[in-house]
């Protein structure tokens, strides 16, 4: 048996969501004639208080499709040095937008209004014009920490004032919603555009949904359509997606307690040098020079225990759906013992 806890995309359909997903209408969706699809499309739209939702095969595609509908080549997106749209999505801002990113050095992937204000570019043409604020809610790089929502709401105020499109990343929101016990509505009101994904800790196989109001995405589906992603019967996803909604955000909480519970075993071992507080179900930690990390993860993994290097001596560990009571208590019975 195989422990995967290098991220939370690991995990396979349950029972009940394949025999969902297996019994779902569908159609053609570029005709936007999947019954499935449509359905998906209004339940999020309308959870986030929002008019317009669009299913994507992936969030990265939800992201740059969201950065191409605010931005024009030339212009500038303010984001964290952490943001997964700068890190992690191939260097897409720049490909698909043609479009710089301005990093701001927050704490754990999260920065303050005052930054923002300080990060945008005076209106003379020799400078980038700033188009774009974006945040992620949970941060991935950050160790899934969770935003303190008046500073969001700080940072709504900049937006406004400064004529600037406000973009959540929220591949995890689900995991601060629970967390925080805040409602999506309360970030519809706050974001022009929001990314979700279904793929991560709701446990679908594939798909991310970009919401926001008819205006600015009243172009997405061609954005989609120009970056290929548009696609035919895929109800049969769409499906495993509102059976998520319905049955695994509560759940969550189970990942956030096991990560937790990670966290104080971690905090309490002689090898380790740092733990990251953890806030949902990713936790990041630091060993001290007793061991290498290569050494250390080949431990694991002769355990049967995956877990990933994030780099700058950084390990991750991440809990998710496929993660079981009885594996959890195998890992915390093998790394109380590993040295
Ligand atoms: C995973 C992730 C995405 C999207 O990733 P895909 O693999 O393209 O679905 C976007 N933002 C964050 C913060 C993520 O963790």
């Amino acid at each position: 048996m195989i422990i995967d806890l290098r991220s939370d995309t690991v995990t396979k359909p349950t029972k009940y969501m394949l025999e969902t997903m297996m019994q779902a209408q569908v159609g053609d969706d570029v005709f936007s004639e999947d019954p499935t699809v449509n359905q998906l499309e209004k339940r999020l739209a309308k959870m986030f208080g929002k008019s317009r939702a669009v299913f994507f095969p992936s969030g990265t595609m939800a992201n740059q499709t969201a950065i191409k509908l605010h931005t024009n080549p030339g212009e500038q997106v303010i984001c964290d040095k952490y943001a997964h749209i700068y890190n992690y999505e191939s260097g897409g801002a720049s490909f698909n937008s043609g479009v710089s990113c301005r990093l701001l050095d927050g704490h754990r992937g999260m920065f303050t209004a005052s930054q923002v204000v300080e990060a945008i570019n005076p209106d003379a043409f020799y400078y980038s014009q700033t188009s774009l604020v974006e945040i992620e809610n949970t941060t991935n790089k950050g160790g899934g920490a969770c935003w303190d929502f008046s500073e969001i709401l700080k940072i709504k105020e900049v937006c406004k004032a400064n004529n600037l499109g406000f973009h959540l990343d929220g591949a995890r929101i689900w995991n601060a919603l629970v967390v925080k016990k805040e409602s999506p509505q309360q970030y519809g009101q706050v974001f022009d555009t929001i990314s979700v994904c279904l793929s991560k800790g709701l446990g679908c196989p594939i798909g991310s949904v970009l919401i926001g109001d008819e205006g600015i995405m009243k172009n997405a589906i061609r954005i989609r359509k120009i970056f290929g992603g548009n696609m035919r019967q895929v109800g049969y996803l769409a499906a495993a997606g509102l059976y998520a909604l319905e049955n695994h955000i509560e759940r969550l909480s189970e990942d956030h307690k096991k990560a937790k519970e990670l966290e104080k075993l971690l905090s309490e071992l002689s090898y380790i040098k740092v733990v990251e507080p953890v806030e949902t179900n990713i936790v990041i930690f630091e060993l001290n020079n007793t061991i290498k990390e290569a050494d250390f993860t080949q431990k694991l993994k002769e355990h049967n225990i995956l877990i990933i290097s994030m780099g700058s001596n950084k390990l991750r560990i991440v809990t998710h759906l496929d993660y079981t009571d009885d594996m959890h208590e195998k890992v915390l019975k093998v790394l109380k013992n590993l040295i």
